[in-house]
Parts: structure tokens; C-alpha cells; sequence
């Protein structure tokens, strides 16, 4: 790569250069003489042959509005728009560029009136204010060289100084800055991604967490060191306090959560780099908005979600921190907010959820962020509705009205009256069937002819617990344990699993409780686990797979449990057997941890029952073999399903293509159901389709007499079986089974109906 020798720009350069900018800053002039004087200190304190600023106007265009070295007379003249060329891609990624063959780039696009041909290289970086990309700023050079990280830095600093200009001087009239090309005042629907269940009105309330660094080049380091430190105190106090009133209010999980956070605020790497930053000459707030700026524009192209989340914890880190520099203790106020609020935010760490007073809190509504994300395991423990959708920030002004309809995916604006009554019926019809369901919580769970049905759980965090005696579950026929390991940013140690699985014991009292051994992988992957990228993750190193090739994982989850049911009974299911060996290998590690445990004279379990769920289709045909080995055995329909049709679950393509209620579907069923009846096994199935009305009435009528189920599915399902003549629905599924129908759920409805089905 060419370039020749270039005096190094380094940390001295960049504190005289951040100084000078104090100065233009303190001094007189427009904000548009004062942008010149800008771009002509860095262009003369950067020796780069140009230095231009492009502000963003209405519509998304870049006009050019101060260079050196560019021909003046395209100052106002030359626009681009997000996208074009490579100080629109800029925008567009709202990321840095540094480049030593510009035109080389494929968004290069040349603009004659600028007279920019002549410059190889190009460094540039977004301006950007909140969340919004107002503006780039870029350095070029006539030959081709390659930039070094400070002068990419210190440009970063520099555009947020820039960003401050834009917005306090007015550059731009501020309502081309709001405006979306929407009339302000129409209603609105906006159609996102379901993240928390439920139904929510509320007046919006714009999470701002983000404070303007005005401040940026300090005097003296020590001082501002000092302060930072005094920040960060006061902050893991703040967070301590948190850990505390969640531990009182009997949150374990928001706990989990809030613990894996207090240590990112504690990351050396983190912290060294904002320190280093003040060392260099910034002041307390712009080392730590520097350093967030910097890792989201480094992490800003990686579509990891663990990556995203992380990201968003650094936010939210660097949030608080900058209020607690600012001397604000960072809970919000509580006077000037609604009293049914539907919180808006870009993104949010769980913590800063938690801020809100949720006796007001209605529901969320999130830019950024997916359904395994911190805050949204937290709000589903909360019972607050969350959408996931793009653009709300830019859709939605302060206290407008907003529905958040988490069941769906769909947010309406100012909703039209119309769809207020409609929200206002959905919602009392809700409470309508939540009271039925309620009064037929202690009726038995049998059918309408007297056929005993057993209802059980899938649980997977703490505070799903309290749900067993609500909803009068017999048990819980699936709790996944690699929740909790996956809101960690270590894996737990055996000391841990056994505090977590012994405290589980205790709240679930007397009723049964099935522990599925850790089901990571495919698309649960742990942060801290690595098994390198895999071309099909589902087919993939995954469950079981992991838990034998690193014995020592599994037999660590398994002595953890064996310890935490000490003198009590304990189930324990693996996850994802494809062959009676596998079982088997699984099962060798479970005894080697029983003589462990005999051999320190520790207290076994009073009872062992071991199992297997079905996902992996090959072990429909071990049936025989396997069967005698076994306890009980429990169907993953939702994994059976994508591996029976060879469709991906997670894959919004494929995963509705395929009906497990088909006969293909209904007949291995069925088969299993026979199998185990004869090898005198007891079966259940735990796969999301158990808590479908429509698709348990089916399994019942194939013969399943337990159903595992999530919490809110249980008052439907127990209302469709009391309602169900379960003989008449064997005699008329028995000519189902060998049909060529796609889906037999049509048929199915039509009996229910005929029949008095209640769904
Ligand atoms: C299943 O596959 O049906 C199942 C219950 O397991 P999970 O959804 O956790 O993969
Ligand atoms: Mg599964």
C-alpha cells in the first residue's frame, strides 16, 4: 500500500488541537464562522489538503457547509444524500471511515464542482447528537496514506463539538431537523417485532438517557480524574441500591441481570480507555462519550445479538455515568411523568428500566433490542408489554397517545378513537377470561367425559414460579436451565447452580419439577462459551452434544443438582438425544456424580427419575431400545417439528410452512404414544404447540394425557379440555391419520365446534 512518511499525529497533537477548539468555541462569531474556523484548524493542525463539514438538512441530504480545500463556491451547492458516495455511506452507517485509496471505495462518487479528484485519502466520521446522525466531518490528503487511530479519534471528538454547534447555533432551522415528513398530528401504526406479550395504553414518554457533553478539553487531568472517579462510585452505589430493592421486591431474575451489569461497569478495558482518554486532555464527560462513541462505531457493523446487547449495556453504563458526573442521581422524575406511561427509547439496559416506577409503567417500546435481551427478560418478569420497531423515535412526539399491542408486534399513534374502543374491548375482554380462568383454577383438570389430564409448566427464570399456584399447574414438566446461564457473563460455578436449583426446589414445595439439562447452542448461544461460528447452528453443536464433549460442563450441572435436591425427589431430563448412546453416555456421567456424592457421604436424592425429551427424529427408531432405559419422556415439538420438516424454527420463512398438526406429524405421535404405553413409560409433550388450544385438543385425542405448557397457556387449555368429549374426538381423528392433507387443523376446528369446544 503506498503513502510516504508523514509526521506522526499523536496524543500531544490532539490536546494542542482539542485547546485550540476551546478557544474557537469560547469566541465570538456565528455558528457558521465559527464551523470555519473549525475545518480550517483541523485541515492546518491535521496537514490534510482538505477538511470539510457536511451538515444533514430536511430529507436526508448532506450539504456541504464549510471546507478548506475544497473550491468555496460549493459550500450550500453540493448535497448528497445518505447513501451516496462515500461521506453519505458515512451517514448512513453512522460509523468512521479511513481510507488510503478513496476512489477505490464502490460508494465513491465524484462531484466535479468540488474540484475533488486529486485527494487518494479520506478519513470521515458521522456527527452525531443522541442517537441521530446530524452531520460528517471528513480530512482528505492528495496522496494516498494510511490514518492512524488518533487522527480518527481525535476527529470523533471534534464532531461532537460539532454536533453541539449544529444544534445551539442554529445552522439548520431545528424543525428540519424533526421533521419526518409526516403530519405531525395523524394517527399512526407502526409494525414491529413482539418482544413481551400483553396489550398497553399509555402517554409516550421519551427515554432521553443521553446529556450533552458541552465541556470538552479540561485543564487539568488530575482534577477530572478525580471526578471520574468520584462518578463511578457514586454509580456502583446507585447500582448497589438497585441490586438491593430488587432483591426486596423479590425480583431474582432483574438480580441475575443487574449482577452481570455492576461487572461491566467494573471492565478494566472499559475503564482504562476513558481514563486514558482524560490523561490525553478530554474532560471527564467527553473521555466517557468519546469511548461510547468510539465502541459503537466499532461494534455498530457486527450483527451478533450477544454483541448488540452488549452494546447497549455500555450505553446504558455510559448514561449513568454521564448523570452522575453531571451530579443527577440518575432515577427519574417522577412528578412530570404520566400516570400510564409507554416508555420510548432507542435502546435501554435492564437497569435503567428498573428507574421507572413501575406502578405507572404500561408498556415499552424499543428501536433496538431482541427478545433475549436483558431488559426484555425483565420486563416479561414485570409483565410489561415490550415491541420491538424501527424509526419510533422519529414517529413519536412526547406524551402522545400510544398502544403497544405486545401480542402482535404493533404499536399505534395517537390512535383514532376507533381503535381506542377497540383497545378498551380487547382489554376487558382479557380480564373477562383471565376471571373465568381464574374461577376454574381449583376445578379438576379432566375432560368433559371424565378423562384426567395432568397440566404442568415450562418455566425457566425464578419468577416464573409463583405462576405454579396461580394458575393450579400440577407441576412443572420443563424447567429450561439455561436461562439463568445465559444472562451471566461467566459460566456459573457449581456453588452457584446449586443456590439457584435448591432455591427453585423450595418455591415448586411439593410438586413434581422436571430439570433439563443445559439446552445451549443453535440459537442460544452463551456469551462466554466459544464453539466458533457453525454454517447451521440447529443442526449444529448444540444441547447434549456440548454437554458430552465437555463432560465436565454437564457433570458439574449435574452434581449442582444432585446436591441441591439433597433428601428430596429429583427429575432430570437431556435434551436433544439422537441415539440410545447418547442417553447413555449422559446417563454414565449422572452415575459417576451418585458415587461422587456417596463416596463424600453427602445425602442423595430421595428419588431419581431420569428422561429424555424427543426432538431428534432418528430415536423414533430406538424406540425399543431405548424405552426400557428411560423414566419418562417428553416431546420438544417445537425442535421435533423443524427437524421432521426440515424447516428452521427460528427462520420466519420456513418455520410456518410445515402444521404440526399434519398427519405425518399426528402419526409419530401417535406412535410414541403407543410405545410408551406398552414399555409403560410416562409421556408428556412440552413443545410451545401443548399450549395451543386448537393443537391440545388434538394431542389429547392422539392420546397424550400430559401437557407442559408456558404460564398464560394454561386457563385456555384447561377450558378447551373440560369442554372436550374426548372418545367422540378419538373416533373421529381415527380417519384422520393417513390422509394427504397439508394440515388437518381445519377438520379439528370443525369438530370442536360441532362438538361444543370451547377455544
Ligand atoms: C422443544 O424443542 O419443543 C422444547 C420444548 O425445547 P426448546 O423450545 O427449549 O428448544
Ligand atoms: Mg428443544
Amino acid at each position: 500500500m503506498g503513502g510516504g512518511v508523514h509526521p506522526r499525529f499523536d496524543g500531544t497533537s490532539s490536546r494542542r488541537l482539542l485547546a485550540r477548539l476551546r478557544d474557537i468555541m469560547a469566541g465570538s462569531g456565528s455558528g457558521q464562522d465559527r464551523l470555519d474556523k473549525i475545518v480550517t484548524l483541523i485541515a492546518a493542525e491535521m496537514k490534510a489538503d482538505v477538511c470539510s463539514c457536511y451538515v444533514m438538512r430536511a430529507g436526508e441530504v448532506l450539504e456541504l457547509f464549510s471546507t478548506e480545500g475544497l473550491n468555496k463556491t460549493a459550500v450550500h451547492n453540493t448535497r448528497l444524500r445518505v447513501g451516496e458516495g462515500i461521506v453519505g455511506y458515512i451517514a448512513g452507517h453512522a460509523r468512521p471511515v479511513a481510507l488510503d485509496n478513496a476512489p477505490s471505495h464502490p460508494s465513491f462518487a465524484y462531484r466535479p464542482e468540488t474540484g475533488e479528484d486529486p485527494f487518494q485519502s479520506l478519513a470521515g466520521v458521522p456527527i452525531l447528537r443522541g442517537s441521530k446522525v446530524r452531520g460528517v466531518l471528513v480530512i482528505q490528503h492528495k496522496d494516498r496514506r494510511r490514518y492512524v487511530e488518533e487522527e480518527v479519534e481525535t476527529l470523533q471528538t471534534i464532531a461532537m463539538v460539532v454536533a453541539e454547534l449544529v444544534a445551539q447555533s442554529e445552522l439548520v432551522n431545528p424543525v428540519e431537523v424533526t421533521t419526518t415528513g409526516d403530519p405531525v398530528l395523524a394517527p399512526a401504526r407502526l409494525s414491529g417485532t413482539a418482544m413481551s406479550a400483553g396489550l398497553a395504553m399509555g402517554l409516550a414518554v421519551i427515554h432521553r438517557p443521553q446529556l450533552t457533553v458541552r465541556q470538552m478539553v479540561a485543564e487539568d487531568a488530575d482534577a477530572e480524574l478525580e471526578r471520574f472517579n468520584t462518578a463511578l462510585q457514586t454509580m456502583h452505589s446507585a447500582i448497589d441500591d438497585l441490586l438491593e430493592a430488587a432483591s426486596l421486591a423479590g425480583l431474582s431474575e432483574p438480580r441475575d441481570i443487574l449482577e452481570t451489569y455492576r461487572m461491566f461497569a467494573e471492565d478494566r478495558g472499559w475503564l482504562s480507555r476513558i481514563r486514558e482518554a482524560i490523561r490525553v486532555g478530554l474532560t471527564a464527560e467527553a473521555a466517557v462519550q468519546q469511548v461510547q462513541n468510539d465502541t459503537r462505531a466499532r461494534m455498530s457493523h457486527l450483527t451478533d445479538p450477544y454483541i448488540r446487547e452488549r452494546l447497549m449495556d455500555f450505553e446504558d453504563l455510559t448514561n449513568r455515568l454521564l448523570q452522575h458526573l453531571a451530579g443527577k442521581t440518575g432515577t427519574t422524575d417522577g412528578a412530570t411523568l404520566p400516570d400510564d406511561m409507554i416508555l420510548v427509547a432507542r435502546s435501554m439496559g435492564p437497569a435503567e428500566l428498573l428507574d421507572y416506577d413501575r406502578t405507572r409503567l404500561r408498556g415499552l417500546l424499543l428501536e433496538e433490542g431482541s427478545p433475549a435481551s436483558h431488559v426484555c427478560i425483565v420486563a416479561r418478569a414485570l409483565n410489561i408489554p415490550v415491541v420491538q420497531a424501527a424509526d419510533a423515535l422519529n414517529r413519536i412526539e412526547p406524551l402522545d397517545q400510544l398502544i403497544v399491542d405486545g401480542d402482535h408486534g404493533s404499536v399505534f399513534i395517537r390512535p383514532a378513537e376507533d381503535i381506542q374502543m377497540a383497545f378498551g374491548e380487547a382489554v376487558a375482554l382479557q380480564h373477562r377470561k383471565e376471571q373465568m380462568y381464574a374461577e376454574i383454577r381449583n376445578l379438576p383438570s379432566v375432560t368433559r367425559d371424565g378423562v384426567p389430564i395432568s397440566i404442568q409448566l415450562n418455566c425457566g427464570l425464578l419468577i416464573d414460579l409463583p405462576h405454579l399456584t396461580a394458575s393450579g399447574a400440577e407441576g412443572v414438566g420443563l424447567y429450561r436451565t439455561e436461562i439463568p446461564f445465559m444472562v451471566r457473563a461467566s459460566y456459573p460455578d457449581v456453588t452457584a447452580q446449586t443456590t439457584l436449583y435448591s432455591r427453585i426446589m423450595d418455591e415448586v414445595g411439593h410438586k413434581p419439577i422436571v430439570f433439563r439439562t443445559l439446552d445451549v447452542g443453535g440459537d442460544k448461544m452463551l456469551p462466554y462459551m466459544t464453539g466458533g461460528e457453525e454454517e447451521n447452528p440447529a443442526l449444529g453443536w448444540r444441547a447434549v452434544r456440548i454437554g458430552l464433549d465437555h463432560p465436565s460442563l454437564l457433570r458439574q450441572q449435574l452434581r449442582a443438582l444432585l446436591l441441591a435436591a439433597a433428601g428430596r425427589p429429583l427429575s432430570v431430563m437431556f435434551p436433544m438425544i439422537a441415539e440410545v448412546a447418547e442417553f447413555d453416555g449422559a446417563r454414565r456421567l449422572l452415575e459417576l456424580e451418585l458415587k461422587r456424592l456417596a463416596a463424600q457421604g453427602i445425602e442423595a436424592p430421595s428419588s431419581l427419575r431420569v428422561g429424555t425429551m424427543l426432538e431428534v427424529p432418528s430415536l423414533l427408531w430406538q424406540l425399543p431400545a431405548l424405552l426400557p432405559k428411560l423414566d419418562f419422556l417428553s416431546v420438544g415439538s417445537n425442535d421435533l417439528t423443524q427437524y421432521l420438516f426440515a424447516a428452521d424454527r427460528g427462520n420466519p420463512r420456513t418455520s410456518t410452512r410445515y402444521d404440526p398438526l399434519s398427519p405425518s406429524m399426528l402419526c409419530v405421535l401417535r406412535r410414541l404414544v403407543d410405545e410408551c404405553s406398552r414399555h409403560k413409560v410416562s409421556l408428556s409433550i412440552c413443545g410451545e404447540m401443548a399450549g395451543r388450544p386448537l393443537d391440545a385438543m388434538a394431542l389429547i385425542g392422539v392420546g397424550f394425557r400430559t401437557l407442559s405448557m408456558s404460564p398464560p397457556s394454561v386457563g385456555p387449555v384447561k377450558t378447551m379440555l373440560r369442554s372436550l368429549d374426548v372418545a367422540a374426538l378419538r373416533q373421529y381423528m381415527s380417519g384422520l391419520y393417513t390422509g394427504a392433507d397439508h394440515s388437518l387443523r381445519d377438520k379439528l376446528k370443525t369438530f370442536g365446534k360441532d362438538h361444543g369446544v370451547i377455544f
